[in-house]
């Protein structure tokens, strides 16, 4: 089963489309300190945190993603070397998604912010509920409820399973974010 959600950066000039398939992603809030820090240096942690200081993020394949309109405006940085790719907008400082560094993994975290729902009932019905609160050690305040204090050892197979199930389908390409091995657009390094 899949669903298509539209996608739209908050000024609407970077828009796009996800294809959600079932059994082929993980709806998640990370708390980390560089989902953190990542929004600290789009100068925009108001519109893209939560009070607990959370992200909320779907990761699934890159090939499922597609960006149609404000190419020109998309921009990437990384926290430091060999750190993820953090894919954001020019146009109005919001986060897109993060890849890792290589295009040959078959992986995306996209902002949930950028889908665009009629409203709360059909996020729900169409991304289901948070599967994981991960790295609630870094949140803001306490410990959010249900929050993992850093990453489950649990959710590790999952995980596994999902990357080798994209290798083995080839999912990670095509990806808005490479074209062939490069990045689309300079990776801006901060040290
Ligand atoms: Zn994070
Ligand atoms: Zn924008």
């Amino acid at each position: 089963m899949s669903n298509t959600v539209s996608l739209a950066c908050s000024c609407g000039t970077v828009k796009g489309k996800l294809n959600v398939v079932s059994k082929s992603f993980f709806h998640i809030h990370c708390l980390c300190c560089d989902c953190q820090r990542f929004a600290s240096y789009l100068n925009n942690k108001e519109k893209i945190l939560d009070k607990d200081g959370g992200s909320e993020i779907f990761q699934t394949y890159p090939a499922f993603m597609d960006i149609s309109e404000g190419q020109d405006k998309i921009a990437c940085v990384q926290l430091r070397e060999k750190g993820l790719y953090r894919w954001h907008t020019t146009c109005c400082n919001m986060p897109l998604a993060n890849t890792m560094n290589s295009s040959t993994i078959p992986f995306v975290g996209v902002s949930v912010k950028l889908m665009q729902f009629a409203n709360e009932r059909e996020k729900m019905d169409i991304l289901g509920p948070v599967m994981l609160k991960a790295f609630g050690q870094y949140s803001v305040g306490e410990l959010p409820k249900g929050a993992h204090p850093r990453f489950p050892i649990s959710f590790m197979p999952k995980m596994l399973g999902f990357m080798l199930k994209g290798m083995f389908k080839k999912k990670n390409n095509p990806s808005p974010f490479f074209s062939g091995k490069e990045p689309v657009a300079k990776v801006n390094v901060l040290s």
